[in-house]
């Protein structure tokens, strides 16, 4: 037997860093490094097929089947991964597995120092190789270059800083991969579970994987095809696979472009919120699975889809971007937004289509998706006209609190002389039912949007107009509805109550002003209430109440801004606390009164009140009714009794 002439070499001090994170790393989905291996053996086979078609020289072995083999061997604990693609020269494999030849890798490293990244992405920064060190601890690659008279090499290492090369007598070109596993990753030496990795990492990886015999991975990039020669049933199953579920989707786009740039995506959009949404920070969601010409890379590119839509599932598969794709960070790759801008705008047409098809569908679709169309609109630059006409809100012409009327409806059925749209926010219907500021509305029949959903308030804010009609609270100061004619009936009939007179008006609210100064910036007659005695109203140039109670929720030292109070001078509190004041100014009832119309104010559009000082106020009120009906009946009583005696 002749010896083997082993040289020895020392890896890049970056890749010893790499090696020592990765061997004693605790990192739970180790079976990624099947992945790794199998994706650096479908390049390795598409680099082949490359020079097959373009070199002038002949490849070795040119009738080699392409093809990935995997085969374990129990007893000796080993796993392989073989394939017939570019191979490797000798000063190749000291380039390409022993140095680290890129920035982005760098980058992987020192983020993964600092527990940044996640392992999973190993493959993007152009390291993946070195994943195999996470399962085994010792691989040997076993390789031969496709150029003409190549020679063979093994090339061994235990990961601990060195590696090994030497010639070898492989016959064939290409390489093979032999990971001697570690007692704790001896899991995967296991038929289910090799199968189940390939399957949901790789299944769609453009050359056939075999294992015993059997090719394992399906190959069909179903997104590649034209859309005319997929059945409906295996758009239906692919979805099925994507989503781990037996649901069908709300909707499906299965596009292909060629220019400018050239890329497929079969995307879904569910029909219910995925769970990850519901229950994983936004940074983990998954989104669109995303594939360079062919091979899979990852499924949370973060700028393939804007967070608002992260709910579509499916594929993104571009021949623009290069196969190496792991060698520069996603984020600095210029393809990204472009896809991007054309999948966002393809989607949301989709569903305002589907909106305007089938009512109830998209319904239920809003119901499930709603909050996230609208947060969508504050990020949103491009496709804001059809979002806007995807929303949906309650309003005061619903029967029930379901949101069903979309802008459009709302701005055919305003009223002639009606300018702008009007909105209020509360926190449920109710309180926006009894709210005294839409007195006015509901007698008019003007309708209101009635806004419940914590984001409606940002929303409108973002929103500002639609179709040039502004969007306007129903509980500004300077709303006027005089243009608006009343619909004649019996309920809007005038009722003939007895007025103040002007001054009586006038001194009254000039009380009002000085016994509420402190919680009020000024108190005006009402020209929008019907059967309240007064109600709150923000200046124009505030924020309004419902952004404001918002913002002390997130901030408890912050102060809502004093409104303005608005009294009705035909009720009949006010009528009589007028003369009552005429009567007696001095009377210390009339500041308890004013303190309790603005608390009831308060109450009704669910502002926070001062339970210690309402109460005893109540109280107060209550002592003095009680006691003025006593002493009137005591009166009352002694008058019947002389009028008996008299009788007598
Ligand atoms: P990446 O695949 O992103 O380049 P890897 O760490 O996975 O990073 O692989 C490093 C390099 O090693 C590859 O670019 C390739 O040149 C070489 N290589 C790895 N596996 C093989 C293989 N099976 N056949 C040929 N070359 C390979
Ligand atoms: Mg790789």
């Amino acid at each position: 037997m002749t010896s083997v002439h082993r040289e020895e070499f020392e890896f890049t001090t970056e890749i010893q860093q790499l090696l020592e994170i990765l061997i004693h790393s605790l990192y739970t989905n180790k079976e990624i490094f099947l992945r790794e291996l199998v994706s650096n053996a479908s390049d390795a086979i598409d680099k082949v097929r490359f020079q097959s078609l373009t070199s002038e020289s002949e490849v070795a072995n040119k009738d080699l089947a392409l093809k990935i083999d995997i085969s374990y061997d129990k007893d000796n604990k080993q796993l392989v991964i073989k394939d017939s693609g570019v191979g490797m020269t000798k000063e190749e494999l000291v380039q390409n597995i022993g140095t680290i030849a890129h920035s982005g890798s760098k980058n992987f490293l020192k983020n993964i120092k600092e527990a940044k990244e996640d392992i999973n992405l190993i493959g993007q920064f152009g390291v993946g190789f070195y994943s195999a060190f996470m399962v085994a601890d010792k691989v040997t690659v076993r390789t031969k270059s496709y150029t003409a008279d190549a020679t063979g090499y093994a090339w061994i290492s235990d990961g601990l800083g060195k590696y090994s090369i030497s010639e070898d007598e492989k016959a064939e070109r290409g390489t093979e991969i032999t990971l001697h596993m570690r007692e704790d990753a001896e899991e995967y030496l296991d038929d289910f579970r090799i199968k189940d990795i390939v399957r949901r990492y790789s299944d769609f990886v453009s050359h056939p994987i075999y294992f015993k015999e059997e090719q394992i991975n399906k190959l069909s990039a179903i997104w590649t095809k034209s859309p005319s020669s997929v059945k409906e049933e295996e758009y239906l199953e692919y979805y099925k696979y994507l989503n781990h579920s037996e649901e069908e989707p709300f909707a499906r786009i299965h596009l292909s472009y060629d220019a400018p740039i050239h890329f497929y995506s079969l995307v879904y959009i569910p029909k219910k919120v995925p769970w990850d949404m519901k229950h994983q920070a936004p940074e983990s969601w998954k989104s669109v699975r995303l594939y360079a010409q062919r091979v899979f890379v990852t499924e949370s590119c973060k700028d393939l889809l804007p967070e608002y839509l992260k709910f579509v599932r499916g594929v993104v598969d571009s021949d623009d971007l290069p196969l190496n794709v792991s060698r520069e960070t996603l984020q600095e790759n210029r393809i990204i937004p472009k896809i991007n801008k054309n999948l966002v705008k393809k989607i949301l047409e989709k569903i305002v289509e589907i909106s305007e098809e089938d009512t109830e569908k998209y319904q239920e679709f809003w119901g499930e998706f709603g909050t996230f169309l609208k947060q969508g609109y504050r990020s949103e630059y491009n496709n804001r006209d059809n979002l806007v006409k995807l929303f949906r809100f309650n309003t005061s012409n619903c029967d029930d609190s379901k949101p069903t009327v979309s802008l459009e409806q709302y701005v055919e059925r305003m009223k002639p002389n009606q300018e702008e749209i009007y909105y209020l926010t509360a926190e449920h219907r109710e309180a926006l039912e009894n709210n005294p500021n839409l007195e006015i509305f509901r007698r008019k029949d003007v309708e209101v949007l009635y806004l419940v959903d914590t984001i409606d308030d940002f929303l409108m804010e973002d929103l500002k107009e639609y179709n040039g009609k502004k969007l306007v609270s129903a509980e500004k100061e300077d709303i006027n509805l005089s243009a608006i004619e009343e619909p004649k009936n019996e309920e809007n009939e005038e009722k003939e109550t007895p007025a103040l007179e002007e001054k009586e008006f006038d001194d009254l609210l000039g009380f009002f002003k000085n016994a509420l100064k402190d919680k009020v910036t000024d108190v005006k007659e009402s020209s929008r209430l019907v059967d309240s005695p007064c109600c709150l109203v923000s200046g124009k140039d505030s924020m309004g109440v419902g952004m404001q109670k918002l913002m002390q929720m997130m901030d408890q030292k912050f102060e809502m801004t004093k409104r303005i109070m608005e009294i009705n001078a035909k009720h009949p509190i006010i009528v009589n606390m007028g003369k009552m004041y005429k009567s007696n100014p001095r009377e210390p009832l009339l500041t308890t009164y004013c303190e309790q119309l603005f608390d009831n104010a308060q109450l009704l559009d669910g502002s926070p009140i001062n339970p210690r000082e309402m109460v005893p106020r109540l109280q107060k009120m209550i002592e003095y009714s009680t006691s003025t009906f006593v002493s009137e009946s005591i009166a009352k009583e002694t008058d019947k009794d002389t009028d008996e005696k008299s009788e007598e």
